[in-house]
C-alpha cells in the first residue's frame, strides 16, 4: 500500500531495508568487496526523519562522512572530501551516495509526512518546499546569498536558474527535486575530479530519497550507480545489475 503510493511518483523506487541490501550485493558480486572494506559517505538533507529512517544495514559500512547540508547538496565541499577519502581502507573503495528527499504522505501526497508526535502533516523537504515557495512569490533576489542563510540561499538560486522549467511542471515540488538532483550531481562529480582517493574504487551512487509517514519507513529510486576503477580511470554503470539482483 505505501511503497504503491510512493511508485506513482517513482516506479522503480524500493524501500530503502530493500535499497541497501542489494547495493551491497552488488558490490561484493561486482568487486568482492565486503561492507568493512567500504568507506561511506552521504550527500542527504541534515532533517532528522534522515537520520530516523536510515537503513540501518548502511552502518556495516564504515562511517558515515556527511557531506550534506539542506536537501543533500555536498556543502562540505572540496574539504570534506578529501577528509573522508583519506580514511578508506588501501584494498577497498569509497562509496558516495548523494540524494535530496522527499516526503510522500501513504494517501499518495507528494512534498508532506506524517511525523511522529505530530497531529499535521509538515513540509518535506522543508528547505526545497520554503525556497520553491519563494521562487512562486517572486521573492528571491538574483546572486542574494548570505553567511547568515548560506545553505538556504544557495538552494533559491539553484532553483531560480531553472524558474521556467520549475513552475511550468505538473508538479512542482516533484520536479523541483528532480532539480536539486541534478545539481547534487554535478557538483559531486566535480569535487569527485578534485580528489585524490588512495584505494581502488570509487562507488557513485545518486538518487532520490524517500520518506514515508512515521510507520512507512524511508525508500529510494536510484539514477546513477557507477564504478570508477581509479587505476584505469574507466567507469561502469551498475544500475543494471542493481536491478536484476
Ligand atoms: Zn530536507
Amino acid at each position: 500500500m505505501s511503497l504503491e503510493s510512493v511508485r506513482k511518483w517513482y516506479p522503480k523506487a524500493m524501500t530503502s531495508i530493500d535499497t541497501v541490501n542489494r547495493l551491497l550485493d552488488t558490490i561484493e558480486e561486482e568487486l568482492g568487496l565486503k561492507p568493512n572494506q567500504l568507506m561511506h559517505a552521504d550527500s542527504m538533507c541534515c532533517d532528522d526523519v534522515n537520520a530516523i529512517q536510515y537503513p540501518p544495514r548502511a552502518l556495516e559500512m564504515l562511517g558515515p562522512f556527511h557531506l550534506g547540508g539542506l536537501n543533500g547538496f555536498p556543502f562540505a565541499g572540496i574539504t570534506g572530501m578529501n577528509a573522508f577519502a583519506h580514511h578508506v581502507p588501501e584494498d577497498g573503495a569509497v562509496i558516495i551516495f548523494y540524494a535530496p528527499h522527499i516526503g510522500i504522505t501513504k494517501d499518495g501526497t507528494i512534498g508532506e509526512i506524517h511525523r511522529i508526535g505530530q497531529s499535521a502533516n509538515s513540509a518535506c523537504c522543508g528547505a526545497a518546499k520554503g525556497a520553491l515557495g519563494k521562487l512562486i512569490d517572486n521573492k528571491i533576489i538574483q546572486g542574494n546569498v548570505s553567511s547568515l542563510d548560506f545553505q538556504m540561499n544557495t538552494i533559491e538560486q539553484i532553483f531560480l536558474h531553472q524558474k521556467k522549467r520549475i513552475l511550468n511542471a505538473p508538479n512542482q515540488i516533484f520536479e523541483a527535486t528532480e532539480v536539486m538532483y541534478e545539481a547534487i550531481d554535478e557538483r559531486i562529480q566535480v569535487l569527485v575530479k578534485e580528489t585524490n582517493y588512495p584505494c581502488k574504487y570509487v562507488l557513485l551512487v545518486g538518487g532520490i530519497f524517500i520518506n514515508g509517514d512515521r510507520d512507512m519507513g524511508s525508500f529510494c529510486q536510484y539514477k546513477r550507480f557507477e564504478c570508477i576503477d581509479l587505476e584505469s580511470s574507466e567507469r561502469k554503470s551498475l544500475m543494471e545489475k542493481y536491478y536484476k539482483n
